[in-house]
């Protein structure tokens, strides 16, 4: 029998993304609560602020660009506060956000501009020349360029579609409504199971479910005075606003419980202990390897970070001594979510109070959605048994854009989605993630696809056949991207053709897909019978490399 979520179940209101936020008759709190709130400047919104700037960014969309519904706004840029206006000026104006790494080189951006089919980009300024020439790459004209952030450009500006007057009545009063179930709200990019990344379709009633379903969960309990409300709770947000984490739990939580969110660009250890002490911060999403420097970085003590009352993991595994070693040093628990780009993402996270009693946990089901775990021939497995996790429920994506087969792939006929993610639960309804069978490689909790790595190694001069997996670094509490490579006939595997290898990817990739994990030269890559990478085969042999140093 599949596991029903052991909470209430919510009545996800029929609405779209804006009237959820913005029409809404319970709103806990004033218009002028401050919202976003910049780490660096004395910029901020509040509640009125964000969707006045973001009706007049959807006229401005409208009247200048002739915005009509479904067509999809690329955004590339690191965290900034006008980012949440911009999404909702343009869902406002009917469009779609498809946000993308900052990191990424121009050829990146451009495989998502294309395949997502953005009509326009919103950068900033540091960013500007690899957005122009991705822009060019795919007939996306200057003109569609907008600069957000500080440092606003007349030519280019964000403000050239806040300030305008809009053309007709008509444009100026009407936004357009989205049928939450059929239009989507983000196109967010992931590689899924296998192959490259694809766009991931996420409807309005996706992301309304999965706010109301993270709400539920952190709602704590009493013995916690209460998860984050909106009656004082300022968190800090540093986890990228182009991943889903960063979207639905940052961006959207906040506006909808009424929480300060204080703006970090990028995350860096000293900023983030002084924003925590400067700004009271009391609550923050992580990644396992920032939970790793609060348990050992010495610049920790120099701090006052006693605001804060939870942290939470995500996006990787973390381990239990990660967890007692911050205990042990701050006293500040750490709890642990879990979900999938595909889910919109949250689909576990541990309660409140229950954080130290289950650490290792992913947490329980959140409403409204039913788990089970299946054996490799897809058989549906006992609870405690060991298996595959397919999840169903309304935050379960629509399918991947423009790409029938892998949708096939991932979601079943009767609406469960395949997670590629391998674990197990106890009986007390909590979760656990083991493993995986899909191909996905995490560092730091951004994606790497191996294909990709594969795809571009294989035409290095030097590559006669190529495998990358991930190998588990403890001192950085991350998985790192290992490449096996068969050198071409007459090219010697030594350690300065690995640097070259690893030196021509680096040119080509963002930041986070380099070859951290090192190269190492074999025979050959194991397949099967088919012409199919073993990866398990070669993952068991890194991760032992990896043990023996
Ligand atoms: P993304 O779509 O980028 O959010 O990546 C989703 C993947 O991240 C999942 O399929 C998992 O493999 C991994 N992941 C997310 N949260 C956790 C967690 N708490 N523990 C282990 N793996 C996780």
């Amino acid at each position: 029998m599949p596991t029903e979520s052991r909470y209430p179940k919510i009545d996800v209101p029929n609405t779209d993304l804006w009237a959820f936020l913005f029409e809404r008759n319970d709103r806990p709190f004033p218009d002028d609560k401050i919202i976003y709130r910049d780490a660096d400047t004395s910029r901020f919104y509040s509640y009125e602020q964000v969707k006045n700037t973001a009706i007049e960014f959807g006229k401005g969309l409208r009247s200048q660009w002739e915005w009509n519904k479904g067509d999809v706004l690329a955004l590339f840029s690191p965290n900034c506060i006008d980012t949440p206006a911009i999404i909702w000026g343009t869902h406002w104006a009917g469009g779609i956000i498809s946000p993308a790494n900052p990191g990424y080189t121009a050829d990146e951006l451009a495989f998502q501009l294309k395949d997502s089919g953005a009509k326009a980009l919103a950068t900033q300024k540091s960013f500007l020349n690899t957005a122009i020439e991705a822009a060019k790459q795919v007939g996306i004209p200057q003109d569609r360029i907008i600069l957000m952030g500080d440092e606003r450009d007349e030519s280019f500006t964000f403000k050239k579609f806040t300030s305008i007057r809009p053309i007709s009545r008509i444009q100026r009063s009407r936004r357009v409504k989205m049928s939450p179930k059929e239009d989507l709200a983000f196109l967010v990019y992931s590689s899924g199971t296998t192959g490259h990344p694809k766009g991931v379709m996420l409807s309005h009633e996706n992301i309304v479910s999965n706010i109301l379903m993270l709400k539920a969960g952190e709602a704590g309990n009493v013995t916690w005075n209460g998860g984050i409300d909106g009656k004082g709770d300022n968190i800090l947000a540093f986890l990228p606003f182009f991943h889903i984490y960063g979207l639905t739990c940052l961006i959207h939580q906040s506006l909808y419980t009424g929480l300060t969110l204080v703006v970090m660009p990028k995350f860096e250890i000293e900023k983030f202990c002084s924003i925590i002490q400067n700004h009271k911060i009391t609550f923050a999403y992580v990644v396992p390897p920032v939970v790793l420097l609060l348990g050992k970085h010495p610049i920790i003590d120099k701090y006052d970070l006693s605001s804060l009352r939870m942290l939470n993991s995500g996006a990787a595994p973390l381990t239990q001594e990660l967890v007692e070693a911050v205990y042990k040093r701050l006293k500040v628990p750490i709890k642990q979510g879990y979900g999938l780009s595909e889910t919109s993402p949250t689909t576990h996270t541990q309660p409140w109070e229950l954080w130290d009693k289950t650490i290792g946990s992913v947490g329980t089901l959140l409403p409204n959605q039913t788990a089970k775990y299946m054996s490799p021939e897809e058989k549906e497995l006992p609870i405690g048994q060991t298996g595959e996790l397919w999840i169903k429920g309304p935050n379960i994506f629509k399918g991947y854009h423009k790409n029938p087969e892998g949708t096939n792939n991932a979601l079943t006929s009767d609406g469960y989605f395949k997670t590629g993610d391998v674990g197990h639960q106890d009986k007390d309804g909590n979760f656990y993630i083991t493993d995986r069978v899909k191909e996905l490689i995490k560092y730091k909790g951004f994606q790497v696809p191996p294909a990709e790595l594969e795809g571009l190694l294989i035409s290095h001069p030097m590559v006669n056949d190529v495998a990358v997996v991930g190998v588990y670094n403890k001192d950085q509490a991350t998985e790192v991207p290992r490449a096996y490579i068969v050198p071409k006939p007459g090219v010697e595997g030594s350690p300065k053709t690995a640097e070259d290898i690893m030196k021509w990817l680096q040119a080509k990739v963002a930041d986070h897909k380099r070859l951290r994990g090192g190269v190492r030269f074999v025979d050959k890559v194991p397949k099967s019978a088919s012409g199919k990478i073993l990866r398990r085969l070669l993952k068991t042999q890194a991760q032992e490399e990896e043990e023996k140093g």
